[in-house]
């Protein structure tokens, strides 16, 4: 055990830990030779649909509450969650929200900036600002001048990342996912073999790396790259890691190999799914009755069901997809999916 959640200030924003279930249907749809189970962080909080950037965010909101901010500053996607789970947090703690969302997708469905993350966030009362900057997951010029916007009308911005990752206390969250699921896990009477969980600003898997690495279970942890950019997404979250298991203490060093990223699902762009990534949507949708979206979970679902399908777990493996949210994306792809 790490105790991430006792050596650290969290403010609880989550219903508690996320349910662990076996998805029965699509184990005996991939021949029955593994087990795939979930853990369902898309159903983690009543804060606007909830997601993984929640569980970050339980641990940079006591920074914010201390130094007395007043305005939550992030940076996303025009149909980023991470920006409409920041204004539901800002929302729920009375602050305001000031959000910059970039055009990092090519696609052209009509209401693409009108639906789904996009259409929340302005009913959750932030102020939102279409820039037309491309896809990257470092730190942004668009970002800093809201920051400093903010500071000259008098507010006191609390600077949050894109993803809430290149941060101190980004990886927090989900190191703690792993004590949390460990606890699970002895409740169950086994342990997962693999964890799979979708890749892009990196914190998740950087946190579930030095999560898992306090039991040996670090390269167990299977990133599903869906950024495109695999090796500075790799980079960001070797470096994530890094500075997380210094904050908690792990005690051995996380080396580059400990971060496994396979970047071979996220083509042919961040934010534009392929043929096999809607067939893994439909698949899950339709045999679970669990919904992906194609930014992320759809790749990472595409990703779990094409290595299985190749033997990549040996005969009996128990793997846990981690379902990190994302859904209200999938209203922005209408025409993708007019006939299902
Ligand atoms: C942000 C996000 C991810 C990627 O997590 P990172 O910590 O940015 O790597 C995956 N899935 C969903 C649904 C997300 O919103």
């Amino acid at each position: 055990m790490l105790d991430v959640a006792g050596k650290f200030p969290r403010h609880k924003l989550m219903f508690g830990p996320t349910p662990v279930e076996k998805l029965e249907r699509l184990s005996a749809h991939l021949g029955g030779g593994v087990e795939i189970w979930a853990k369902r962080e898309d159903c983690n909080s009543g804060l606007a649909f909830g997601g993984n950037k929640i569980r970050k965010l339980e641990y940079l909101v006591p920074e914010a509450i201390e130094q007395n901010c007043d305005t939550l500053v992030t940076i996303g996607g025009v149909q980023s969650n991470h920006t409409r789970q920041v204004a539901a947090v800002a929302a729920k703690l009375g602050m305001k929200c000031r959000l910059v969302q970039e055009s990092w997708v090519p696609f052209n469905d009509a209401v693409y900036d009108r639906v789904g993350n996009i259409l929340m966030s302005r009913v959750l009362g932030a102020e939102v600002e279409l820039v037309d900057e491309g896809f990257d997951i470092g730190i942004r010029e668009s970002w800093e001048r809201a920051l400093e916007d903010v500071k000259a009308k008098g507010g006191k911005p609390y600077a949050i990342p894109a993803g809430a990752s290149d941060h101190p206390l980004g990886g927090l969250g989900f190191a703690g996912f792993a004590d949390e699921l460990r606890e699970q896990e002895a409740e169950l009477g086994f342990a997962f073999d693999y964890v799979v969980v979708c890749s892009v600003t990196g914190s998740t898997q950087a946190g579930m790396v030095v999560g898992f690495a306090a039991d040996g279970r670090a390269r167990k942890v299977i990133g599903i790259d869906a950024s495109g950019t695999p090796a500075q997404t790799h980079a960001q979250i070797l470096r994530i890691a890094r500075n997380t298991a210094d904050k908690v203490g792990l005690g051995t060093a996380i080396a580059s190999d400990d971060v496994v990223l396979n970047p071979d699902y996220a083509y042919p762009a961040y934010g534009v799914p392929s043929e096999e990534t809607n067939a893994a949507i439909r698949l899950g949708a339709r045999l679970e009755g669990m919904m992906t979206d194609p930014v992320y979970e759809g790749k990472s679902m595409q990703g779990m069901i094409d290595l299985a399908a190749k033997g990549f777990f040996p005969p009996g493996s128990r793997i846990l997809y981690a379902h990190l949210g994302g859904v209200p994306a999938i209203n922005a792809y209408s025409y993708l999916y007019r006939n299902g």
